[in-house]
């Protein structure tokens, strides 16, 4: 224990660093592979909203019943447009600007936001103190959770295209004593193991489960996406081109510096700085977005309560441009823990991950320091570059690119609002990557705010609905921050069992040797080292703590449940393994496959749900529903997309799958809101078409916060 790094449990705090969807599915090219067409084919969500009622054939019956009550609201609250362009900032005597949405900070979380905002044709200002977007590539694992909310406004296959996956490049995490040398051992990784694979190629010949609760191919059957290796280096590129294409207008080189809120009119005025002239200005905001980072000024200002636990140290960034193909073939994988327990080490590189960041050319290689090594020490290039050589492992040329250092925290915020100031992403939850759960988490929240700003913003929900956004997200923080860092305590003894924590080479080299004596304390150590390596499915298997989030609170309507939400399955038994697919009003909407009678492309319940609007599906003798929705949504003005699946109805569920997790009967319903979380279910429909038009219309009130008449 002699050796415990820096970023043990004992290290210091750090905290100071530490509608329409009329941009409906139908219009927005969703699928489309180029983004500029996706742009420029996108509509606003809120241009018309459309109820669209299916009939049982199929055919679709779109009728803009609200336009003309929402437009009224679009006069008095106006579009949101900055209403003075920033060319006259730098002239302007008066050089206050006026919007209704700043968002504070570009990153995954300030652009997510951004983008789904202006999908909603909401036009605000983002700002940026970073000269531009990510220079580092510190996000890569993006998960399915992720994924699908940008496949809500069609990014999802222009992030594909650029991103690496599956069994080509992620389908191990390897511990070895350099990349060319010796393996101590691997694991299967982000869905590609054989009992959980993702198989590509048959994505669309979908996965057929055997159980209620399948196992096998869980990663296939869980979602419509995949997970993906993307650096936050290609994936903030796409987000902020898609959010400025689409009108938020966005000025990088500028710093929030404070803000104060009118008692009266409830407006913010921000204080802005252009870093390039150095010149201050204004911002008069409705909103005001804090996404800005785990240094956030808006939670600073705000003092927001933040929980902290101690930090775990640094590590250390170190961008490596070194062509290592010719290793890779028997070694695929996007990880790989390098540890030389017989060697001397430098303080600052005890040990390291060599992360794939472009197959196979351009690598991370992220050191960690010992528990000694002073937070402040600055390696020389050369000795940075021979650390380098030393985890490679062969000759092979390198060239360091970047260097930047890193805390690992565990800090999360117990409030993500105040008024209306939200905040966001890395603001509210501070965690190292392990489970690669930080900007997959940050474009979580960026989806659950949107579509809730912007019907407050409409005049379609009470701004009550709004406080649903700190009590949804929050408990997601709490616990992503604590499964990072029990994933990072959790190589603890996978180190422990290499010898890793030894003080000195020689006893190092003893342990290593004990590994492979035919001894008991031989027998012992190996076994102990194989736990600990089967235990990392946790980090790198972790379907569960990616997809199992449950909301509870004013935004779901829980009333008519029997009992509490609990998981049963595998993932009463592990929820961090496992994914346990629910219509239990808080739940992520389950994905299954559907098709038409005559069959054509499948669809998912995804695809089907979101773009803005809620969806309610049913299926056979929920006739009852459809009209009662088409009725609710004309008097709320809230868009109410129905489906119905069943035999020979609109969807054919054609594997049974939605029979298996709809958890209502046939003429059930199940109500999603959308962001595609379960927002009520029914189990039967009602006596009759008003007493289920009532209970809709009831329903619907409570979730958006609306008094009932
Ligand atoms: C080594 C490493 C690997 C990682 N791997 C993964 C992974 O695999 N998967 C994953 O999901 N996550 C991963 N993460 C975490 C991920 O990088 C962060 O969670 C994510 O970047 C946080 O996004 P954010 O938008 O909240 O903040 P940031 O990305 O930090 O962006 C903050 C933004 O705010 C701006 N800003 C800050 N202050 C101000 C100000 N005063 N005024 C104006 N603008 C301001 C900045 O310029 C920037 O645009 C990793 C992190 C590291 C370090």
């Amino acid at each position: 224990m002699a050796n415990l790094p820096s970023h043990s449990l004992v290290a210091p705090l750090r905290t100071s660093l530490a509608w329409s969807l009329a941009r409906s599915s139908h219009l927005l090219s969703r699928h489309s592979k180029v983004l500029c067409r996706s742009i420029c084919t996108s509509q606003r969500r809120f241009d018309k909203t459309p109820t669209t009622i299916h009939s049982r054939n199929g055919a679709s019956n779109t009728r803009n019943l609200i336009a003309a009550s929402s437009s009224a609201h679009v006069n008095k609250l106006s579009n949101g447009t900055a209403r003075r362009t920033f060319a006259s900032v730098q002239t302007s005597q008066e050089p206050t600007l006026e919007t209704e949405f700043l968002v504070v900070g570009a990153g995954p979380a300030g652009a997510a936001l951004a983008c789904f905002l202006t999908s909603y044709g909401l036009k605000g200002v983002m700002i940026s103190t970073a000269p531009g977007t990510a220079n580092t590539p510190r996000a890569h694992i993006t998960n399915m959770a992720a994924l699908e909310c940008l496949r809500d406004i069609g990014l999802d296959k222009d992030l594909e295209a650029l991103a690496s996956k599956g069994d080509e490049h992620m389908i191990h995490t390897r511990w070895c004593h350099s990349m060319a040398g010796e393996e101590y051992a691997r694991i299967h990784s982000w869905g590609n193991g054989p009992d959980r694979k993702v198989n590509e190629d048959a994505r669309l010949q979908i996965f057929r489960p055997s159980t209620d609760f399948p196992i096998q191919g869980e990663y296939e059957t869980a979602s419509p996406c995949g997970p993906m290796d993307l650096p936050q280096t290609q994936l903030e590129p796409v987000l902020v081109r898609y959010a400025t294409m689409n009108g938020f207008k966005t000025r990088f080189d500028t710093t929030l510096l404070s803000f104060e809120t009118d008692s009266d009119t409830g407006l913010i005025t921000a204080n802005i700085r252009d870093n390039l002239s150095g010149q201050e200005y204004q911002v008069r905001t409705k909103y005001l977005f804090g996404a800005d980072g785990a240094r956030s000024q808006v939670v600073k200002q705000l003092d927001l309560p933040l929980s902290v636990k101690p930090g775990q140290g640094m590590a250390i960034n170190v961008l490596v441009k070194a062509d290592l193909s010719h290793l890779v073939e028997h070694r695929r994988g996007n990880l790989h823990w390098v540890m030389q327990p017989d060697k001397e080490h430098p303080d600052f590189g005890w040990m390291g991950i060599v992360r794939m960041v472009k197959p196979w050319n351009e690598w991370m290689f992220i050191l960690f320091p010992t528990r000694e090594c002073d937070f402040q020490i600055s390696p020389s290039k050369e000795e940075y570059l021979q650390r380098v050589r030393d985890f490679i492992g062969d000759d092979t040329p390198a060239e360091i690119l970047d260097v930047s250092k890193w805390f690992i925290n565990e800090i999360v915020a117990e409030e993500y609002s105040q008024g209306n100031i939200y905040c966001m992403g890395d603001a509210v939850h501070r965690h190292p990557p392990f489970n690669g759960l930080g900007s997959n988490t940050c474009i979580q929240d960026a989806f659950n705010l949107a579509w809730k700003v912007a019907y407050v913003h409409r005049g379609l929900a009470d701004p009550s609905l709004l406080s649903s956004y700190s009590t949804e997200r929050q408990p997601v923080g709490r616990q992503i921050i604590t499964r990072a860092n029990d994933g990072f305590r959790e190589h603890f003894n996978v180190w422990q069992a290499l010898g890793m924590l030894s003080e000195d080479v020689e006893s190092r080299k003893q342990v290593l040797a004990e590994l492979t004596a035919p001894t008991p304390t031989g027998r012992e150590r190996r076994q102990a080292f194989q736990a600990a390596i089967s235990n990392t499915c946790h980090e790198f298997h972790g379907l569960g703590v990616e997809m199992n989030q449950v909301y509870s609170g004013p935004g779901v309507y829980s009333a008519d449940e029997a009992v509490p939400f609990k998981h049963s399955g595998p993932a009463a038994e592990d929820p961090v393994l496992y994914y346990e697919k629910s219509t239990y009003p808080g739940c992520r909407l389950p994905h299954v496959w559907l098709n038409t009678t005559t069959p054509t492309e499948p669809k998912s319940t995804i695809d089907l749900a979101g773009h803005g609007a809620f969806t309610l599906f049913t299926g056979i003798g929920g006739e009852h529903w459809r009209e009662a929705a088409k009725k609710v949504s004309a008097e709320l003005g809230v868009p109410v997309e129905v489906h119905s699946i069943g035999f020979r109805e609109e969807w054919e569920d054609v594997y049974f799958d939605w029979e298996r997790v709809r958890g209502v009967e046939e003429s059930g319903a199940v109500l999603v809101r959308p962001d595609r979380y379960v927002g009520w279910r029914a189990p039967t429909v009602l006596e009759s078409e008003e007493a289920c038009e009532s209970k809709l219309s009831t329903v619907l009130a409570s979730i958006l916060g609306r008094k009932t008449s």
